[in-house]
């Protein structure tokens, strides 16, 4: 059984082999595989790394992100074919499948898939969906802290501990305190920020270096949607991880020198985004930081000194990093699905989850009243008693929603439910609802008229949203009906892409050197000769190397 960390910016899958999780290799050797989707020209579909780089000669033809729009019925047009967010990431499920096959040597069906703790119930079964058209069961939905603690050994732990898992993603940002007792682990609180990661910080060094140019208000802008600037400032980025000086070179302008402490200034508003979720995180789970057992960094942005600096600074501890933090997510998804077949090398161990978000009714004057408050562990049942507003009105109204905000209207709306009351003087006639949110997520309502003892049972149902019956069986032949780019021309199809991207991005000289080079590789291909294949991509990628220094996998 296969883990798989399905990524917004990049997804990985890992077994449990020998008491040891191993991550998978793709096509390429690389373990990360971009979760970027292509169409090219012809119609045949490119998934990850050849994706991702067709992206910058080719945006409008490659989705990326689209881990945003599950449990959404946003449609992606790529060269005319349509994708729902499903769609897209099973096509991502899928290579990552094909690359565990490959290299098992065996087939593989069923999967661990981790989800972000706060994905409500359309989400979780958009990502079930797409595994079923990727050809493969889901034997557990894992939140990804979970799956962090696990691959931190939480469960080995002998006495209670409390974690907290930082993870800061490619655009998303998430915190959740963890708790361990008795064998149980629990998700006991989770918060974030959807539109804070790893991107805003390019963008926040771009927006810095820009300010020591003295550019005007329109060539920052153009420079800011201009793929070579952003590729340009992702390696600055990069590069201080590592050390404290590098260059960045705009297109257009000369090489600029560039300091962490620069950066580290450009970035001070992002920093500062970071403490809310901490923050409510924390409260939720009635903590102060103080009572923290671990805090655990996961997600590649987390390899910035700034932001280990921060978790240190707020925690008063030096934070748990001794799993890559873009590979933590996946170990820990190989760690369940060991679990789940009874791996002899470990013990047993019982994860609960909690609500995501809190449900409840939309009342009078727009009011939201919830009845099962987030963070409250699964299953769960409540009830909420509600009383008629005006004399002998007959009939109730209420608004089952899902969200945080006092004002019902701005919470996601479930469905809208209509009782008949007996008419009495007002406050007299009288309702208990309760909710029953059970282990599969499914949340039930039941009525019952306080006088009458009459009950109305409420099934909730997201039809609208959900690729069900036949537009699943719809859409699982239109996914086998792709054209998918060979898994052994991989490698290929990366270096066309990374060719084109180049020419497009140099000039002169280096532009025709580019030119000759994509010229001899596509000769070669034409010659089908696999031998010439690979020495003239061996020649090509160590001269592309040479030019794209640092390469950013
Ligand atoms: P996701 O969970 O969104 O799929 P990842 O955990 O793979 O994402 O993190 C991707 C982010 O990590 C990107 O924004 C990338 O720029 C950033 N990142 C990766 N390596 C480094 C590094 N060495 N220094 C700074 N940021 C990095
Ligand atoms: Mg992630």
């Amino acid at each position: 059984m296969l883990g798989i960390d399905l990524g917004t910016t990049n997804s990985l899958a890992a077994i449990f082999v020998d008491g040891q999780t191993q991550l998978i290799p793709n096509a390429l050797g690389h373990v990360m595989t971009p979760s970027a989707v292509s169409v090219e020209p012809a119609g045949t579909v490119l998934v990850g790394l050849a994706a991702r780089e067709r992206h910058a000669t080719a945006p409008q033809d490659t989705a990326l992100a689209f881990k945003r729009f599950m449990g959404t019925d946003h449609i992606v047009k790529l060269r005319g074919q349509k994708f729902r967010a499903e769609e897209l990431s099973a096509l991502v499920l899928r290579s990552l499948k094909a690359d565990a096959e490959a290299h098992l040597g065996h087939a593989i069906d069923e999967a661990v898939i981790t989800v972000p703790a706060y994905f409500n119930q359309l989400q979780r079964k958009a990502t079930q969906t797409a595994a079923t058209l990727a050809g493969l069961r889901v034997a557990r939905l894992l939140n990804e802290p979970t799956a962090a603690g696990l691959a931190y050994g939480l469960q080995e732990r002998a006495d209670h501990t409390t974690f907290l898992v930082f993870d800061l993603g490619g655009g998303t940002f998430d915190v959740s305190v963890l708790e361990y007792f008795d064998g149980v682990v629990q998700v006991r609180a989770s918060a974030g920020d959807t539109r804070l990661g790893g991107e805003d910080w390019v963008r926040a060094l771009l927006d810095g270096a820009m300010a020591a140019l003295n550019l005007s208000a329109s060539q920052r802008e153009q420079l800011r949607g201009n793929g070579l600037a952003l590729r340009a400032a992702e390696q600055a980025k990069r590069d201080l991880s590592e050390r404290a000086q590098t260059t960045l070179q705009l297109p257009g302008f000369a090489a600029q020198p560039l300091s962490r402490d620069a950066f580290e200034s450009a970035s001070s508003e992002l920093m500062l985004r970071l403490r809310r979720p901490i923050e409510r995180a924390l409260g939720d789970a009635r903590l102060n930081s103080g009572e923290l057992g671990e805090v655990v960094l996961v997600g590649g942005a987390t390899r910035m000194p700034m932001i280990r600096h921060a978790v240190a600074r707020l925690f008063g501890k030096l934070p748990l990093r001794t799993i890559n933090p873009d590979e933590t997510i996946a170990r820990g998804a190989a760690i369940q699905a060991a679990l789940l077949a009874r791996d002899a090398a470990l013990e047993e161990v019982v994860l609960t989850d909690v609500m995501p978000y809190s449900l409840g009714l939309g009342i009078v004057d727009d009011r939201f009243s919830p009845i099962i408050e987030r963070n409250m562990p699964v299953p769960v049942s409540r009830i909420g008693r509600y009383h008629t507003v005006r004399d002998y009105q007959t009939k109730l109204d209420l608004d089952i929603c899902q969200g945080e905000s006092p004002i019902a209207s701005e919470n996601l709306q479930l469905q809208r439910v209509s009782v008949n009351v007996p008419p009495l003087p007002k406050g007299e006639a009288m309702v208990d609802v309760r909710f029953s949110y059970d282990a599969n997520g499914l949340l039930v309502v039941d009525i019952a008229d306080v006088h009458t003892g009459e009950i109305t049972n409420v099934v909730i149902q997201q039809r609208e949203h959900e690729l069900v019956g036949e537009a699943l069986a719809e859409a699982l032949k239109a996914l086998d009906r792709i054209k998918i780019h060979p898994r052994e021309h991989q490698q290929n199809a990366v270096l066309l892409e990374r060719c084109k991207r180049l020419y497009e991005d140099r000039l002169g000289a280096e532009r025709m050197q580019i030119q000759e080079a994509l010229v001899a590789f596509q000769n070669a291909l034409d010659g089908q000769d696999p031998e010439v294949i690979a020495r003239v991509r061996g020649q090509v990628q160590s001269f592309l190397d040479e030019i794209d220094r640092g390469f950013v996998l």
